[in-house]
């Protein structure tokens, strides 16, 4: 799966571990993990994340 850069920093340097879901603990999830500004998140939500960033900016940009 491709990752989307850091969304916070703009960061390539990212690793992907398998930590305790934030949801439910009795379950690991891949995790995004930035390298430069220590952020984390689920993997799917990381490349979500990015996509909404990008539509936020364009309606902001539009308006
Ligand atoms: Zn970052």
């Amino acid at each position: 799966m491709k990752l989307e850069q850091c969304p916070f920093c703009g960061s390539h340097h990212l690793s992907v571990e398998m930590k305790d879901s934030s949801w439910d603990p009795r379950y690991s999830e891949l995790h995004v993990i930035c390298n430069d500004c220590a952020c984390m998140s689920p993997i799917y939500i990381w490349n979500n994340r990015h996509k909404n960033n990008s539509v936020n900016y364009r309606l902001e940009r539009v308006s």
